[in-house]
């Protein structure tokens, strides 16, 4: 089991994947500027060289290879009552969206990770349901400007076609925000958003197409809102185990016939695009989204490199997870806490293309921080 007891010393394990060149940057003549060392987790660009845990290049099937090394072992983790947390990082249009599973137009709805925990979930869930009953929650908001949108709240799916034929938002006045809150056990619920309840496969792809067509049409420029917001997509399970007791003639037998309760979570989070403010425009507004954008993913770096720090956990560090609405939405599923949580895994996305070089090493910087 790879759960923080088992003596690692880091909380997140970092994966860093290099999409393929684009056509469109093909024609644009962009030349690939990020060569994988054959063999090794190990990635160079220019005269940088970086090693991470895992390195996924543009050949054979990434989603596939990322999904078994890193992501179903956090489906088992689920399975034991491990909560986790899978993390998609990098500049927009470094691929995070397309590997993730929640772009409708590319095929990414089909071979994605997160339809990939979905298929790997009810398949195993199939072979136990004998045992276990079960029950699944799924949420997917979308954090944009330090505010807590819901993707799967029901009035947005009365979509009102506007002029330019996308479907326009409706929101109910009055209707309260959604609040982060932490129960005195430590757990960290969204108070106001929709928890879909879900029996079927189907039912929950249905969620995860429904929230990603809101997030695609929460804006009239679609690339913009979801490059500046971060979505956040939770399977939250619970499973109810009878213990049978064996034939013995114990009076304690009524104390054996308890019932085995877990219940645990995975949050699969598409974040904000990482490039730099100064490379999202110039007027006021936008700016004050960069502004918050970068508040989520620096509290994030900082709450990975004090977790991470062993040293200082030892020392009883403070990890700043309300630092951003981000951090401390994860804070019961990032590390930190050995007995419920699973060591989490931060995908770096990459773009080969020489034009995006400087966002590549940056990316490839912060993710060598994470380690
Ligand atoms: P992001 O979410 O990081 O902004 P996207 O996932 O939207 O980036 O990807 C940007 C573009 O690159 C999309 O057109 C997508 O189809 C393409 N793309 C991303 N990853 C891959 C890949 N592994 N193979 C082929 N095309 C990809
Ligand atoms: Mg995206």
């Amino acid at each position: 089991m790879e759960a923080n007891s088992s003596g690692e010393d880091c909380c997140v394990k970092v994966a860093v994947h290099i999409r393929p060149l684009l056509g469109d940057e093909k024609l644009q003549g962009c030349k690939d500027c990020v060569t994988l060392v054959p063999g090794k987790p190990q990635v160079q660009i220019g005269t940088h060289s970086f090693t991470f845990d895992h390195v996924y290049g543009s050949t054979g099937s990434p989603s596939t290879a990322m999904y078994e090394e890193c992501v179903a072992p956090l489906v088992d983790g689920l399975f034991q009552g491990y909560n986790a947390t899978v993390l998609a990082y990098g500049q927009t249009g470094s691929g995070k969206t397309y590997t993730m599973g929640t772009s409708l137009k590319d095929d990414g709805c089909q071979t994605g990770l997160i339809p990939k925990v979905m298929n790997a979930l009810f398949s195993k869930i199939e072979t136990l349901k004998h045992e276990i009953e079960f029950q699944l929650h799924v949420s997917f908001i979308e954090i944009h400007k330090e505010e807590v949108r819901d993707l799967l709240d029901p009035s947005l799916s009365n979509k009102q076609e506007t002029a330019n034929g996308h479907a326009a938002k409706v929101t109910i006045p009055g209707k309260p925000p959604i609040q982060i809150r932490e129960t005195s056990n430590g757990v960290i619920t969204l108070a106001g958003s929709t928890e879909c309840s879900v029996k079927t496969l189907k039912e929950m792809a249905d969620c995860l197409e429904q929230g990603s067509l809101s997030r695609a049409t929460g804006s009239t420029n679609m690339n913009n809102q979801s490059s500046r917001s971060h979505a956040i997509f939770t399977i939250t399970m619970e499973q109810m185990r009878r213990l049978h007791p064996g034939n013995s003639n114990d009076s304690n037998l009524n104390d054996c016939m308890t019932e085995e309760y877990l219940c645990a979570k995975l949050h699969l989070v598409d974040l904000a695009g990482s490039e730099r403010a100064k490379r999202t425009g110039s007027d006021g507004l936008r700016f004050k989204e960069g502004v918050h954008i970068n508040k989520g993913l620096l509290a994030l770096g900082n709450v990975i490199s004090a977790l991470g720090d062993e040293k200082k956990r030892k020392e009883g560090l403070h990890v700043p997870y309300r630092d951003s609405k981000l951090t401390r939405l994860l804070q019961d599923s990032l590390g930190g806490n050995s007995r419920t949580v699973m060591i989490g895994k931060i995908c770096f996305f990459c773009s080969p293309a020489d034009i995006n070089a400087e966002e590549t090493l940056n990316t490839l910087k912060y993710a060598n921080r994470a380690r």
